[in-house]
C-alpha cells in the first residue's frame, strides 16, 4: 500500500523535532497519557449528557505495558477512540494552516516554541521510537484502524481488528547508540518515575503491571516474584489538592503537561474560592509573548470544567481582553455540563467567577511589581503593550483597573517607573507629570525640549511606543496629577512664565521674526521667541493637547 505523505509543513517540523530538539524525551510518555485522558474525558463528558451511554469508572483508564524481548512500549486506553478521518486528520497534519509561515526560520530552530505553539504532541513518539503504531475504534463504530509510521517519510493506514472502543499505540523503542540511550523507557522503574513525575493528577488511573516481591506463602522468609497491575498515579486533580502539598515544580509542571506554554510561567495564581461562588482555579503568568500574541489569530480563554470534566478549551468569557495572556484552567462545581457558549455569557454563576479571577489577576500582577519586580518587568516587556491599549480601548472603562500596573521609562537612570513611584518622588514645586515622545530613548534625550524640564530636577517619562500617549490621553490624570508633553506649548513652570520677556524680544526682533514665519509658512503657525532653549537654538512645539509624535500617528491613521 503506498505510503501518504505528512504535509510539507509538519514532515519538516517533524524532521526537526526529531533530530534536535527535545532534550527531555521523556516527556513523549507525558504526551502520550494525556492524549489518552482527554479520548476517556470525552467519552464521559458524553456518557454524563447522553442518556444511552453509561459510564462506569472501573471501565475507564490507561494501560502502559513494556516488552523488553520485542522492544515496544504500549499506551492503551479506553477513549473515545478515532474514526479513518479522525487518524487522517488528526495525525497526518501537525500545524494548521499555515501557521508555520508564522515563524521565521530562525525562530523555527527553537523547537521548544513550535511544540507549545502548534501542539505537536503525539509526534514527540518518534523521539524515542522507529516506528509508531496506532491503532483505533471510535466510540459508536464497529470498525477499527490501524495507522502507522516510522517518522518523516509519511504514514498508512489499514484496516484492523479490535475488540473494543479505544486507541492502543505502541512504540518500537530505537536501539541505543554511543550517544543517546533508549533502553531505560522500557524500564519499568524508569516508566513509573515519569509517570509519576508529569501524569500523577491524570484523574484516570495509569495502570502497570508491576513485577513485586511477595512473602510464599508454604515458606516463611523466603520471596516470590510475581506480576501485579497497579495504579501508578494518585489521580487527585492538582487544582483540588491544598496549595501546602504543591510545589513550584508540581505548578511548573502541570503548566507544561497542559501545554499552556513551553516557557517557565513567571507566577502562578491557585485560587480556592468558596464564597458567592465555588470554584477552583490555577492561573498562570506566562514569561514569553505568544508569537501571534497580537494579532487577530490569538485567542485568549481559560479551561473550563464542571466538577472535574472538561468542558471548554478556551473559554474567553472567563478573563477581560487585557488579561488575555493569562493562562489556566477554572473548575466549578456549579456550572452545568450541557451549558452551551451562548448560555455561557449569560451565566450568573460564571460572570462572578470571571470579575473574580480579575482582581486576582490585578493583585497578583501588583505585588509581583512590588516584590518581584524583575520578573514584572519580565512580564512587562511581554505583555505590557496590551495593558495600555487596554487602558485606551473600551473607551477607558477600565482605566482604574489598570493604571497602577503600568510602566514607562523615566529619564531617572532610564529606568522603569510606575506613575504611582513617579508621583510619589515628584519634588514638591512640580505641578504635572511630564513626558515626552519620541522614537527611541536616545532621540527623545535630544530634544531641546526636555531640558527645561531635566534641569528643574523633574523627572519625564520617556514614550516609545505608539500606544503609550494614546494610553495617557485616556488617563489625562493621576492622582490629581495632570499629563504634560514636554513639547506642549505651556510647560507650567514657574521660571517660564514670563511672557512680557518674551513679547519684547519678539518686538525688538520683529524682522527676524517675520523672516522666519515665511520662510516656513505652511510649516509652522508661527515662530515666537522662548524661554525654554538652554543649549539649542530652535525647537519646535505644539498648542494644545496633541504632542507632535501623536500628531504623526494622527496623520498615519487611514480615515
Ligand atoms: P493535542 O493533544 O494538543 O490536540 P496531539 O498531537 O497530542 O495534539 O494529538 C492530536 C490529536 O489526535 C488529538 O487532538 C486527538 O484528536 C487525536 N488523538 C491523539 N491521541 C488520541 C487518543 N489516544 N485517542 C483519541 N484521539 C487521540
Ligand atoms: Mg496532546
Amino acid at each position: 500500500m503506498a505510503k501518504q505523505q505528512f504535509k510539507a509543513e509538519s514532515k519538516r517540523l517533524l524532521e526537526m523535532m526529531i533530530n534536535s530538539i527535545y532534550t527531555q524525551r521523556e516527556i513523549f510518555l507525558r504526551e502520550l497519557i494525556s492524549n489518552a485522558s482527554d479520548a476517556i474525558d470525552k467519552i464521559y463528558y458524553k456518557a454524563l449528557t447522553d442518556d444511552n451511554l453509561t459510564f462506569n469508572k472501573e471501565d475507564y483508564y490507561v494501560k502502559i505495558t513494556a516488552d523488553k524481548a520485542t522492544r515496544t512500549l504500549t499506551i492503551t486506553d479506553t477513549g473515545i477512540g478515532m474514526t479513518k478521518e479522525d487518524i487522517e486528520n488528526n495525525l497526518g497534519v501537525i500545524a494548521k494552516s499555515g501557521s508555520l509561515a508564522f515563524k521565521s526560520e530562525n525562530e523555527a530552530k527553537d523547537g521548544h516554541n513550535i511544540i507549545g505553539q502548534f501542539g505537536v504532541g503525539f509526534y514527540s513518539a518518534f523521539m524515542v521510537a522507529d516506528v509508531v503504531t496506532v491503532t483505533s475504534r471510535a466510540l459508536g463504530s464497529d470498525e477499527a484502524y490501524k495507522w502507522e509510521s516510522e517518522g518523516a517519510d509519511g504514514y498508512t493506514i489499514t484496516p484492523a481488528e479490535k475488540d473494543s472502543v479505544g486507541t492502543e499505540i505502541v512504540l518500537k523503542i530505537k536501539e541505543n547508540t554511543e550517544d543517546d540511550q533508549y533502553d531505560e523507557y522500557l524500564e519499568e522503574y524508569r516508566l513509573r518515575a515519569i509517570i509519576k513525575k508529569y501524569s500523577d493528577f491524570i484523574r484516570y488511573p495509569i495502570k502497570m503491571d508491576v513485577k513485586t516481591q511477595r512473602p510464599k506463602e508454604d515458606a516463611e522468609n523466603e520471596f516470590e516474584e510475581v506480576q501485579e497491575e497497579q495504579t501508578i498515579n494518585s489521580m487527585v486533580p492538582i487544582w483540588r489538592k491544598n496549595k501546602s502539598e504543591l510545589t513550584e515544580e508540581d505548578y511548573q509542571n502541570f503548566y507544561n503537561e497542559k501545554r499552556y506554554g513551553f516557557d517557565k510561567p513567571l507566577k502562578h495564581v491557585h485560587i480556592k474560592a468558596d464564597g458567592a461562588v465555588v470554584y477552583n482555579a490555577i492561573l498562570f503568568i506566562p514569561e514569553n509573548t505568544p508569537f501571534d500574541y497580537y494579532t487577530k489569530e490569538y485567542e485568549k480563554g481559560l479551561e473550563l470544567y464542571s466538577n472535574g470534566v472538561l468542558i471548554m478549551d478556551k473559554c474567553g468569557d472567563l478573563l477581560p481582553d487585557y488579561f488575555s495572556f493569562v493562562k489556566g484552567m477554572v473548575d466549578s462545581e456549579d456550572l452545568s455540563l450541557n451549558i452551551s457558549r451562548e448560555m455561557l455569557q449569560h451565566d450568573r454563576q460564571l460572570t462572578l467567577i470571571a470579575k473574580n479571577i480579575k482582581n486576582k489577576v490585578k493583585s497578583a500582577l501588583q505585588s509581583m511589581m512590588k516584590d518581584e519586580r524583575e520578573n514584572y518587568e519580565k512580564f512587562f516587556a511581554s505583555f505590557g503593550r496590551g495593558l495600555k491599549f487596554g487602558v485606551y480601548n473600551d473607551y477607558g472603562m477600565n482605566k482604574e483597573d489598570l493604571q497602577d500596573l503600568l510602566l514607562f521609562t523615566s529619564s531617572k537612570e532610564k529606568k522603569l517607573v510606575s506613575l504611582d513611584e513617579y508621583v510619589s518622588r515628584m519634588p514638591e514645586d512640580q505641578k504635572f507629570i511630564y513626558y515626552a515622545s519620541g522614537d527611541s530613548i536616545d532621540r527623545i534625550e535630544k530634544l531641546p525640549q526636555t531640558e527645561m524640564v531635566l534641569d528643574k530636577g523633574y523627572e519625564i517619562l520617556y514614550f516609545t511606543d505608539d500606544v503609550d500617549e494614546f494610553a495617557i490621553k485616556m488617563l489625562m490624570k493621576y492622582k490629581e496629577k495632570e499629563f504634560k508633553s514636554v513639547s506642549s506649548g505651556d510647560l507650567g513652570l514657574d521660571s517660564e512664565g514670563d511672557q512680557q520677556e518674551n513679547d519684547a524680544e519678539e518686538s525688538d526682533n520683529k524682522e527676524l521674526f517675520e523672516a522666519m514665519g515665511s520662510l516656513l509658512a505652511g510649516k509652522v503657525k508661527s515662530v515666537k521667541a522662548s524661554k525654554r532653549l538652554k543649549s539649542h537654538p530652535v525647537c519646535l512645539s505644539t498648542e494644545g493637547e496633541v504632542s507632535i509624535e501623536m500628531e504623526k500617528i494622527l496623520k498615519a491613521m487611514p480615515n
